[in-house]
């Protein structure tokens, strides 16, 4: 028999809105997966078990009042541990916030709430969320469910492992140049990057704010969309938030789902070198089944996706150079406890509550920005920036979604990347998408041996629904998703 944690967020929904479970139970189902198998895992950072259970009473009481509920109510969620969340120590994944305790909820945490979601815990991360595997955090790395020696991928790898190994049902993530869209595709599960300006970034500790996207991960594609319905909107306390209506996501996502007509472009640039032969022929597949479906695929050309990756090394450690130059070691978070001076009590903390990785950034970042350097290299990433978008605005005049592989490789070992430039090409063919702010979604397109490959869909601005109905329709077709991860080893 399925076990309960074993089931997607949309069928635990219906047992709970039937009351043939009650919040509690799942909950508890959920909390004893997490112990059977986190030692193994290590998905969470910290583990939030009486918050779970007193959202989870809360739920059951209302529904025993026969209050109205949100489909969402009950169920198990992880948050990356870069959102704030008020009472719960939120620490980036780095040692400089180990104590951190935010006195705010970030907005998607607030309309989690709100629904009625239950937290199960906060998920690891990339120190500051740069990284493609977790071995950045400042704590320990999270292991892959399909095999505990691979990496889970990163830099959202704790919340992608945690719904692969069914110790959450939902989880949230955040994505600057793949994190949302690697580590699902690496774990097996669904993971979805939505337009820049789509989810509210407030509370989201800043990595590099003009590409950081929250966004939401499931083991199918409807439970991303309700999860997308719970956190899309404006709001006015992230002023690049879009105000555009939120459509119900899960509209479309119906058994006579169809995808007649649907035109798809498939970019030659990303098949290029480092894209293993096994991970484009499980793409090509996909691509002729939704053909055999009734699309409608050719290849296309992005020229300028050869600059994405060298310009998005030098905004995104720009961007994070300023956003990170708050941790002072005076307003929150360590304090080096040497008597060194007010200059030197923050060089002595940053030095101390920084990783190497996050240090590389913030020098390459001044450097970029610095005057005399600004205009070769800050300018010109912006340039090519525009270049990238310019490419996508063409393609989507003929494209109504562009398919591609998510990851280069499948997961790979812990350790195995220890060169900087080799982490760098896992997110080769994600970070174009970030640099034109677009949406883009990665669903399980098959495995070699036995390890998971994801397909990415990249939509219009702001149309997540067609890239979700085109995953929907895809599923349906597939049973790729239905593969759990065993951990009986
Ligand atoms: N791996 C990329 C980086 O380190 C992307 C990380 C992310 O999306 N947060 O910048």
């Amino acid at each position: 028999m399925t076990a309960l944690y074993e089931l997607t967020a949309h069928e635990q929904s219906a047992k709970l809105a039937t009351k043939e479970i009650s919040a509690r139970e799942l909950t508890e189902a959920h909390l004893r997966r997490i112990e059977a198998v986190e030692p193994r895992v290590r998905a969470f950072l910290s583990i939030t078990a009486e918050v779970a259970l007193a959202q989870a009473e809360a739920v059951d009481a209302k529904r025993i009042a026969g209050e109205a509920l949100s489909p969402l109510a009950g169920i198990p969620v992880a948050l990356k541990d870069n959102l704030c969340t008020t009472g719960t120590v939120t620490t980036a994944g780095s040692k400089i916030l180990y104590n951190f305790v935010p006195p705010y909820d970030a907005t998607v945490v607030q309309k989690l709430k709100t629904a009625g979601a239950v937290f199960v815990g906060k998920a690891n991360l990339d120190e500051f969320a740069m990284g493609s595997s977790t071995e950045n955090s400042g704590f320990h790395t999270t292991r892959n469910p399909w095999d505990t020696e691979r990496v889970p991928g990163g830099s959202s790898g704790g919340s992608a492992a945690a719904v692969a190994a069914c110790e959450a049902s939902l989880a949230l993530g955040s994505d600057t140049g793949g994190s949302i869209r690697q580590p699902a595709s690496l774990c097996g599960v669904v993971g979805l990057k939505p337009t820049y300006g789509r989810v509210s970034r407030y509370g989201l500790i800043a990595y590099a704010s003009s590409l950081d996207q929250i966004g939401p991960f499931g083991r199918d594609v409807t439970d991303c969309a309700f999860l997308l319905n719970a956190i899309a909107g404006h709001d006015p306390y992230d002023t690049t938030c879009n105000n555009l209506p939120v459509p119900d996501y899960t509209a479309n996502l119906t058994p006579d789902v169809s995808v007649k007509g649907l035109r798809i472009g498939v970019p030659k640039e990303f098949f290029g070198e480092g894209v293993t032969s096994e991970v484009a022929s499980l793409v090509q597949a996909a691509i002729a089944k939704l053909v055999q479906l009734g699309a409608t695929a050719e290849e296309c050309s992005l020229p300028a996706t050869e600059y994405a990756l060298a310009s998005y090394y030098i905004i995104a450690p720009a961007e994070c150079s300023s956003n990170l130059a708050r941790f002072d070691g005076v307003k929150y978070g360590l304090r080096s406890t040497e008597l060194a001076g007010h200059i030197g009590l923050t060089e002595k903390t940053r030095d101390e509550g920084f990783g190497d990785e996050v240090k590389q950034r913030i020098m390459i970042g001044t450097y970029t920005l610095s005057a005399g350097y600004y205009d070769a290299f800050y300018k010109r990433a912006q340039q090519a920036r525009t270049l990238i978008l310019r490419d996508y605005i063409t393609a989507f005049e003929k494209y109504d979604v562009l398919l591609t592989p998510t990851s280069p490789t499948p997961a790979f070992k812990v350790g195995e990347k220890a060169d900087p430039l080799a982490m760098k090409l896992a997110d080769i063919c994600t970070i174009p998408v970030n640099m034109a702010g677009l949406p883009a979604l990665s669903l399980p397109c098959g495995f070699v041996d036995g390890l998971p490959v994801g397909l990415q869909i990249i939509g219009k601005a702001f149309d997540e629904a067609t890239i979700l109905r085109t995953a929907f329709a895809y599923e349906q077709a597939t049973t790729w998703h239905s593969q759990r991860a065993s951990l009986e080893n």
